[in-house]
């Protein structure tokens, strides 16, 4: 059994922990899951029917992370299901075309009017490596501008986010990333337009990219001042760059255009996964024709996937989305900023400083009193709360993501019922985070 004081009775999930740790790094295929930043035995989840998670050990959870957004009609869904499964009856890939990546790239075309062309990948990362290929490829330049917090998957050359001085060329965060691959990086502080401007100043004709998050949400959810994204397409416009949005969080999550429909500011480039795919491995790159045309096998940007454009993945993404109409985004919108007033009720009631930022259905709570607009305000948090406050919620049926950067999603599968949950134990949470101490 872990030594960590939260590791109370998960007995199965433990030992499935020390199986999956003797085969596998850290014992998870993706570093969060650990909850090392909690502490405590990861869940391992056996099954999810709407808005519930059941774990290895029978015990049901309210799922506030819902596979960190894919999941936005809740677990299970009987349509998605039925479509995924009529897909399987007839194989499960070809690695030819097939009428249903068509189907799906017309979904998003028609939903987002900047996107004229897509190409379907398996992974929101490798959407936005190809994305910044191919802005290489069409501008002839190395440089790319990212933010200090924003998360683009694990790309070499954006896994560079140390430092965040204008201009500053980053040093790689983690080992296996070459200096050379991170040299060509810019990291920015987020919101701050001044520190792009001077990095298109100081590096003339080099800058191929500016890649964003549309709205940040891996930093917990740190929406972008009013006329920043904006600014960012301005800058990029004047100086010959391309905007890309990464909207694989935000897409088709925070709207039925995602952030597009909300901003309306138009990328030359965006990327997409989590809700696109249903649950499944699908996701997508996008934008002007004219930039898209540079793509191999019509252009010479080199780009391809095995199971790219996969029929069971774009089956059930297909069926999802054509359940996310105008009304499914109102009932979303609804129950989170419900969700939303009862965490700020229970935390207010026991004097814990906190501020809860949202974009849209996203949100996610800040253990301090100062709005956070990038990465540094949000490094600024007591984090110490935050641990207190899940392990509460989680010994009491609330499944939140297991750091404090990250957003918590919602689904249409939330309905009173889920809510209540929530509600009944957001107290003793409250209460805990309040207790809590720095370690
Ligand atoms: N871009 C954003 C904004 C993300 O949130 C993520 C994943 O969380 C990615 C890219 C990478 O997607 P994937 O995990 O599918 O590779």
């Amino acid at each position: 059994m872990s030594e960590l004081p939260y590791s109370y009775d998960a007995p199965v999930s433990q030992a499935l922990f020390d199986r999956a740790s003797a085969v596998t790094p850290g014992g998870v295929n993706s570093p969060v899951r650990a909850f090392r930043a909690v502490g405590g035995t990861p869940r391992f989840m056996v099954s999810g029917t709407g808005p519930y998670l059941t774990d290895a050990d029978g015990r049901e959870y309210v799922d506030l992370v819902c596979s960190w957004g894919p999941m936005i009609l809740g677990h299970s869904h009987p349509e998605v299901i039925a479509a995924v499964r009529e897909a399987v009856s007839r194989g499960t890939s070809f690695g030819t075309p097939g009428e249903g990546e068509v189907a799906l790239a017309e979904e998003m075309v028609a939903r987002i009017e900047p996107l004229q062309e897509v190409r379907l990948v398996s992974s929101g990362t490798e959407a936005t490596m190809s994305a910044i290929r191919l802005a290489r490829g069409f501008t002839r330049r190395t440089k790319v501008i990212k933010f200090a917090g924003c998360y683009h998957g694990h790309v070499d050359s954006l896994l560079a986010a140390a430092g965040s001085g204008v201009a500053t060329f980053a040093l790689p965060d983690t080992p296996g990333v070459t200096g050379a691959q991170a040299g060509d990086t810019i990291v920015l502080p987020y919101n701050d337009l001044e520190a792009v401007q001077e990095a298109f100043h100081r590096h003339p004709g080099e800058i191929a990219c500016l890649i964003t998050e549309a709205s940040p949400g891996n930093m917990g959810v740190v929406p972008p001042l009013p006329g920043f994204n904006q600014g960012l397409k301005d800058a990029c416009q004047n100086n010959g760059a391309l905007f890309i949005s990464d909207e694989v969080m935000t897409g088709f999550r925070t709207s039925r255009a995602g952030w597009y429909g909300i901003d309306g500011v138009r990328p030359d480039l965006m990327t997409f996964g989590k809700v696109m795919g249903g649950g499944f491995p699908a996701a997508a790159f996008g934008g002007r024709a004219d930039v898209m045309a540079h793509l191999a096998p019509a252009g010479p940007v080199y780009q391809a996937g095995t199971l790219s454009g996969n029929p069971v993945a774009t089956a059930a993404g297909l069926a999802q989305l054509r359940l996310l109409d105008d009304a499914a985004y109102a009932r979303i919108d609804e129950v989170s900023t419900r969700i939303q007033s009862l965490v700020s009720e229970a935390l207010t009631k026991e004097s814990v400083a906190h501020t809860l930022q949202s974009a849209s259905n996203m949100f996610s709570v800040f253990f301090t009193d100062r709005p956070v607009r990038d990465y540094e305000d949000a490094k600024a948090q007591e984090s110490f709360r935050f641990t207190a406050f899940f392990h509460s919620l989680l010994a009491n049926g609330v499944y939140l993501p297991p750091s404090s950067f990250e957003s918590w999603f919602v689904s249409t599968a939330h309905d009173d019922q889920a809510v209540q949950r929530i509600a009944d134990a957001l107290p003793a949470a409250a209460r805990a985070a309040a207790e809590a101490t720095a370690a």
